[in-house]
């Protein structure tokens, strides 16, 4: 059977692997280097002109990074990709590639806190204007769509309102509107679900999180399905791109025009440490699901907890999007809880002995904090409470640990809370 018929679960450690061209190493080298050195103007001339492939300088391009570029543009179905030293820096190149002053954004309300912080200070004050909907609300976006909508967004599981939309839907609605469909696939990982499949046509990720899965290095990467034609009466700053690369026009002006310019390239050793980090997707994200639902389910009979947020239940309103879009491989591995109050909250997390408090998700390890008091301080309350937010809620990034000593952690931590 040959490499490209592999199953996902091979690809996610032998795709587009490259050891021929490694002294035969196994491991990505880590190419830790500013420069790349020529031996003729000649040939630095060509490479710069494009007419032959080679590396110049890392904030361009690097060989470390061009491996967790094709292995991730592999794994979720794309064409190409580029790497960034954030996943908020792959959300500024994917979406600055696109629009400019005028435009607009309709994006999900669903939001990763400094996505909506970047929607709603920093774009608005270029002169972008992001109009956020409800996310599983379809009759909501439609009426947000106008002629100046340059792009749909949205998060295939919201974070922390843990809800789920229809991708297939809102890239229907999109192409209707010759517009393109950009989705954040970081909560589900394309082992989970791969949004192309359903018809969106630009991938987000912050790799920091699951494709990571070890909290070992920040990163993210955008990922382009060569499918959107970018219509020239709506897109004019494409028609040169397309001129140039085809159907790769997109994420050449992802690279050549944003990337390089905004400098937000990504260390060699994060893309290393990454790749490693990927080898084990599959069987972390089997582990991390299938704890996940016993965790919600745990909580969900918990005397202590009010409500349980996680799309695996049958009370979530999204369980039968999700069930559908994930076609029961799981409901990824992030859920919120509800206490009595703030306090309980607070009891809770300092009572909690194996479970770590801290500002992450998608980590091996469990993981839990309190959003309103933390990362949404300085929201205000009405935009905390629009975003999910309330006094109340935990959440957990349930890890990949034995599921029973999590539940007796939590058990504990609730009786003294
Ligand atoms: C963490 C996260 C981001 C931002 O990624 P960083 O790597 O922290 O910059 C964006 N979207 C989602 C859904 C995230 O969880």
């Amino acid at each position: 059977m040959g490499k490209d018929r592999w199953r996902f679960d091979t690809q996610v450690i032998h795709g587009a692997q490259a050891p021929d061209q490694w002294q035969s190493a196994t491991q990505a080298p880590i190419y830790q280097t500013a420069s790349h050195r020529f031996d003729t103007a000649e040939e630095l001339s060509d490479v710069f002109a494009g007419k032959k492939a080679g590396f110049i300088y890392q904030r361009l391009r690097n060989p470390t990074n061009q491996v967790l570029e094709k292995r991730l543009s592999l794994l979720e179905g794309g064409l190409d990709a580029v790497v960034t030293g954030s996943g908020m820096a792959a959300i500024t190149d994917a979406l600055l590639a696109i629009c400019r002053a005028g435009d607009e954004i309709v994006s999900g309300n669903s939001l990763f806190m400094s996505t909506f912080l970047l929607f709603n200070n920093v774009f608005r004050k270029f002169g972008v204007d992001v109009k956020l909907v409800e996310s599983a609300d379809l009759a909501a976006w439609a009426a947000a769509v106008t002629k100046k909508t340059k792009l749909l967004f949205v998060e295939t599981i919201g974070n922390p309102k843990m809800d789920v939309p229809s991708i297939a839907k809102l890239a229907d609605l999109a192409h209707a509107h010759d517009a393109p469909l950009v989705v954040d696939n970081t909560l589900a990982t394309p082992y989970l679900f791969r949004p192309f499949e359903a018809g969106a046509d630009i991938v987000v990720h912050s790799t920091t999180k699951y494709l990571n899965g070890h909290g070992s290095a920040v990163g993210g990467v955008v990922i382009d399905s060569g499918r959107f034609t970018w219509p020239e009466g709506k897109y004019p700053d494409f028609k040169l791109f397309k001129e140039r690369k085809g159907n790769l026009a997109y994420i050449d002006k992802v690279w050549r025009e944003i990337h390089i310019n905004f400098g937000t390239s990504q260390a060699p050793l994060h893309s290393y440490l990454t790749l490693i980090g990927l080898d084990t997707l599959a069987l972390r994200m089997e582990r991390h699901m299938s704890n996940a639902i016993k965790v919600a389910e745990f909580l969900s009979r918990h005397p202590k907890v009010k409500w349980v947020g996680f799309p695996g239940l049958p009370s979530s309103p999204s369980h039968a999007t999700a069930r559908a879009q994930f076609q029961g491989k799981g409901y990824g591995a992030l859920l919120t809880f509800g206490l009595e109050s703030e306090r309980a909250c607070f009891d809770f997390i300092r009572n909690v002995k194996l479970a770590y408090h801290l500002a992450n998700l998608g980590d091996c390890k469990t993981l839990v904090i309190h959003p309103w008091s933390s990362q949404y301080i300085s929201f205000t309350e009405e935009s905390r409470r629009a975003n999910g937010i309330t006094p109340d809620l935990v959440r957990v990034s349930v890890g990949i640990e034995a599921v029973e000593d999590i539940i007796e952690d939590f058990d504990q931590a609730l009786k003294a809370s």
